[in-house]
This record gives C-alpha cells, structure tokens and sequence, in this order.
C-alpha cells in the first residue's frame, strides 16, 4: 500500500487531460507508441469527436522512481458539467490530482468548481501547466492565476506540454513524492467505493471500485449496499490497458468486479461494496442516487418505429444508467417517450447516438425540468411534462430547480452577461476578481431558463470568453403558469410550457410570431393563439393561400407534373397533421428560436 498512489487530472475541456494522460501512459510503458492509437482514455467515437471524456474510465501505471517500484492509478474523470457528481465519486477514490490548466486559455470555470470538490476530499493538488509550446502561451499570467487560487509556491507549479511531451517525467515525480500513499486497513470489513461501470456484451456491467478498506478475493460472496443485491465475485482483477485478473485485492488498491449483472441500474456510482458475511458498519459517505433533471418528449418520425425507438433507448440504457425513459403519448406526435437526462449536453448525446448508433430519426420536443407540484392537501408530485400538470385549482403552488452557476469572463463582457442573467430570472450571489481582468460571477438561475437557449446567448454575447459551470442548488416556489398554443382552436400538447407568470404574455406573443414565421401557409386561414387556462393571451392568423403547384405546368407535361406532386409529398412526411394543420417539425423547436 505504501508503493500505492491513486490520482486523477482536473481539467477544462480540451486543456489537454486526455493528452497528457496517453504521455504518462507512454512514458510508464504501459502502452506502446504504436498502440497509442489517438487517445487511448476516450474509446467512444463521440467522446473522440467532441472531445470530451464522457465515461470516466481507470488505468494502473508501474512507474520506479529511486529504485523503488509504484503502482500509479489513473482514475479518469468525465469533464462536463452534466456529470459532475460522477466527478466527485471519482475525486472520492484518490488521494490527489493533477491540475490541468492551458497556458493560452487560463484558469477556467470547470476547472474551479472540480478544484474545490477535490480540496473538499483533501486531496494533494499537483498544478500543471500545459501546452506551454504554444506562440499564446502565457505560462506566467497563468502562474499568477494559479498562485491566486491555491496559495502554492511557483516552484511547485510544473510547465508541461502533451504535445512536445516537456514536463511528463516532473509530473510522475510530483504524484509518487507529493500525493500520499492510500491509507485503510486490509483486515478490516470490506469497503470498496463504486466510483464507475460500464457495459461489456459478453461479461455484462463490470464495476470499477477502490478499496478503502479491507480485501476482496475472487469468488467472495459481496453486497452492494444501496441496493441490498448479492454477487459472486465471478472475477477480480485491475485494470492495465485490458483488464488484468487477480486472486485478492486489498486495501487502497483500484480494481474491477465482474458479478454477472445484467442491467446498469444495479450498479450505482457511490456505492458500497461489502462482504454478505462480514459486512462492514458504514457504507463510505457522499452516496446520492442521480436524478435526471431536464426531460423531452422524443418521438419516432415514423409511427411504426416506436417498438424499435423502445429498443434502442433500452440498449443506451445498458451503459447509461442515468438515462430514463417512460412511454408517453402526445395528440400532436402520436406515440414515444418521455426521456430524462442530467443535463443539456447529456440529452444531445443521447439524440446523437440514437441517430448514429441505431439509425433512429426522433423528433425531441422542447426540453423542460423536473417541477415539484404541491396541492392544498400538501403532498407533492414530480411533473416531468408541462401537459401532465393537473387542473389548476388543485395546485397549491410549484417549485422549480435553481442551479447555482459559476461564470468566469473577462471584465468587458460583464455588462451583457449580467442582462442575459437577470432576464432569465437570476439572481446575483457574488462577483469576484480572480486575476487580472477575470472576474468570476455567481448567479442563482432557475434551470428551467437555462435550457432554453442560454448557452448560444452566453457565447455569442462573450464572444466565447466565458465558461459556465453549474450544480442543481435548491428548489424554490415559482409563479409558474402553462401555456397552451392552440391552432385553429386546437391546443397542441407538444407546445406546452411552463413558464414564469410576469414574463407569459409575452412569451405568449413571441411564441405565436414564431409560429406564424414557421408554420407555412395552407389552403384556409390558420388561427395561432396562446391561452392560459381559457384565457387568450395573444394571437396570429396566417392567411390562405391557394397553393396549386401544377399550375405552372401549362397543363402539358405530364411527367413534370407527377414529379411535383411527388416532392409535396415528400415535403408533407416531415409536418405533422394537427387537426386540419400541417406543422412542420421544426415548429416543435419554436420556443428554442425565441429571439
Ligand atoms: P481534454 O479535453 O482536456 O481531454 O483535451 P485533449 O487532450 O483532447 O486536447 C485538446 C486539444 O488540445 C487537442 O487538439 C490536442 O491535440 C491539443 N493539445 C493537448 N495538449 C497540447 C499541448 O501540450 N500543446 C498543444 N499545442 N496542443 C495540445
Ligand atoms: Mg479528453
């Protein structure tokens, strides 16, 4: 154990986590150059393309320093804001990190919010700069930054390049002589945190762990806490660049149980490992069970794909245990599902690899939150869906989710950041210089607002200088009304929104622009309305046209002509028949294009 060093990398997207980590790879021979296939931490294609680290994964390293032999364990982390409390499970199992910081871009807001998470758990921090090979370089205003923020000597900060590989044979030095060897007792009961898992075809969910206390051996009876189940530890064993099966692990080592599970749902980040007949007293603190807090309505394009929508969402959910899915039905969309994700960036995912993975076209409808419901009798009910909200005279009141947001930028921009903020409900908790012209503003915003088209706002108005970094805070009681569109006097389910009761006539009215900008004209006026409850709030009409489109054939050729109808039929695939109405897809999105 005192040859033992568990460490992970803090890092903003793209400062070159993944980088680095395939040098110390390199440079400990646990992997070949040649086997150094791009970046080996990030195996899915997606994860390679956005690059991000998506699924946090673990690699052992043998490293000798002095003559002396370690076992360095890399735990990986995923490096968005959607997961971070897969993040602090992983921070959890280490006992230092390494802090990643790009030379040209500086301190940012991930990096920040995944640093205090690690000085939370006492963890050693490593400061590395990176990319120092870059013309933008700006090692020593970053130097500042980083001094400001953790209060280290410049000497104890490490310049370092994953391209040019500067700096990797100081970093390995820094972890065996800087991060503390894992404490624990092997003798005791078993403890062993999950801090990830993952789906393989032929084995099922393997699960990976660190011991905090006491020793696992193959074929061992355990108990995963949270969940009450029973295994066999069918195999042990830790993780090189493949899996590395072992008789015994013991205290403050990182390994992988394979038990025979069958569905990730069994398997949760933050639980506990113990032995059936010699459980241990506590499970290891900070559990929480993960709760998807923005939902949407994805629907088949095509009705007779909902079984094989089914399917394929049933398949994500095997390595993607946060991802829910309940069967819904809309009037306008006919039938599908409403999904749960833990953030924006999740739901893009899984849209994106509904498309990739299984070929499935969806239409997703407007994402909403998860909004606590209270009626006068004082019980509450989650609505995961504006139209599953019941009749208003039942509704004592509603909660919605707050995040509490952390937005670092440059000085300029603060003006038009705090206009964007306000406007979308939030509330300014502090604003502090961190170096420089930097400055870091702390907002409260009800999440609801920042899933409808915040992120492009924020960047565009920062001309891409502000990293936005947030965490669900608390629930607060909102005047929220729904909002119903009706077309021709028909309400449209899948346009329904909760929204804030001071902004609704408004958002009434945009809303019934927008449409009337997307929804084309047809054969009879169309009437656009915006209610709340009975009560018309706004309204467009779109005039009639008379669309004969074989008109322009001079009634000669016929070929010409079938053609045409052809494509308008086409054209009609993508709308959807509301009553007598065509919608088109992107109409769904509307709210999302509000300007
Ligand atoms: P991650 O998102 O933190 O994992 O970042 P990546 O390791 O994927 O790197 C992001 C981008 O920066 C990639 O295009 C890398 O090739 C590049 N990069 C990483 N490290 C360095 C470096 O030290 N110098 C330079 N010039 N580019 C780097
Ligand atoms: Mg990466």
């Amino acid at each position: 154990m005192k040859r033992i060093r568990n460490f992970c990398i803090i890092a903003h997207i793209d400062h070159g986590k993944s980088t680095l980590a395939d040098r110390l790879l390199e440079y400990t021979k646990t992997i070949s150059e040649k086997d150094l296939q791009a970046q080996v931490l990030d195996d899915m294609d997606l994860e390679r393309e956005r690059g991000i680290t998506i699924k946090s994964h673990a690699i052992q390293m043998n490293y000798n320093l002095d003559g002396e032999d370690y076992t360095l364990n890399l735990i990986d982390t995923p490096g968005h804001v959607d997961f971070s409390y897969e993040v602090s499970r992983s921070i959890a199992a280490c006992e230092g990190a390494l802090l990643i910081v790009d030379a040209a871009q500086g301190i940012q807001a991930q990096t920040i919010s995944n640093l205090y998470m690690a000085i939370e758990n006492d963890l050693e921090i490593i400061p590395v700069i990176n990319k120092v090979d870059l013309d933008s370089a700006k090692p020593d205003e970053v130097e500042d930054q980083i001094v400001d923020l953790l209060g280290c000597k410049r000497e104890e900060i490490i310049r370092a390049s994953g391209k040019t590989g500067l700096g990797v044979e100081d970093i390995l030095r820094a972890i065996v002589e800087h991060v503390p060897a894992p404490k624990g007792d092997p003798d005791a009961p078993l403890q062993a945190l999950i801090f990830d898992s993952v789906f393989n075809p032929f084995r099922g969910i393997i699960a990976y762990y660190k011991i905090v206390n006491g020793t696992i051996r193959k074929g061992d009876f355990v108990k995963f806490v949270s969940t009450g189940k029973e295994y066999n530890a069918d195999e042990i064993g830790v993780l090189k660049l493949d899996m590395s099966p072992r008789q015994e692990l013991s205290a403050g080592n990182v390994g992988y149980i394979i038990s025979g599970i069958k569905t990730s749902r069994e398997v949760r980040v933050g639980d506990t490992i113990t032995h059936v007949a010699r459980p241990c007293e506590n499970a290891i603190e900070g559990f929480e069970e993960v709760k998807p807090m923005v939902f949407a309505g994805v629907y088949p394009i095509e009705t007779e794909d909902f079984e094989n929508l089914r399917a394929s969402l049933e398949k994500l959910q095997l390595n993607d245990a946060s991802l829910t899915f309940t069967p819904e039905s809309s009037m306008a969309l006919g039938f599908g599902f409403r999904c749960g994700f833990l953030g924006l960036l999740h739901m893009e995912i899984v849209q994106e690899r509904l498309g990739r993975e299984f070929d499935m076209d969806v239409i997703t409808t407007v994402p909403n939150v998860s909004y606590r419901v209270y009626d006068k009798k004082g019980s509450m009910m989650e609505v995961h869906n504006p139209s599953g909200l019941p009749d208003p005279t039942l509704i004592d009141h509603i909660e919605e989710p707050y995040i509490r947001s952390s937005i670092i930028t440059l000085a300029d921009y603060i003006g038009p950041i705090m206009t964007l903020c306000l406007g979308k409900r939030g509330e300014l908790i502090k604003q502090e210089y961190i170096s420089g012209n930097r400055i870091e503003l702390t907002f409260d915003i009800p999440l609801g607002e920042i899933v409808i088209d915040f992120y492009d706002k924020l960047k565009s108005i920062s001309k891409g200088y502000a990293s936005f970094d947030y965490h669900i805070h608390d629930f607060r009681e909102s005047k929220l009304v729904k909002l119903d569109i009706l077309l021709n006097g028909e309400s449209v389910d899948a346009l329904s929104t909760l929204t804030h009761f001071d902004n609704s006539v408004t958002f009434g009215r945009r809303m019934c622009e927008k449409l009337k900008e997307l929804i084309p004209r047809q054969q009879f006026d169309i009437a656009i309305q915006a209610a709340i409850g009975s009560k018309i709030i706004a309204r467009e009409t779109i005039k009639a046209v008379r669309k004969d489109v074989t008109a322009k054939c001079y009634g000669g050729d016929i070929s010409r002509k079938r053609k045409l109808l052809e494509k308008q039929k086409k054209g009609k695939k993508r709308m959807k028949q509301i009553g007598s109405v065509e919608v088109p897809q992107k109409a769904f999105l509307a709210v999302l294009k509000l300007d």
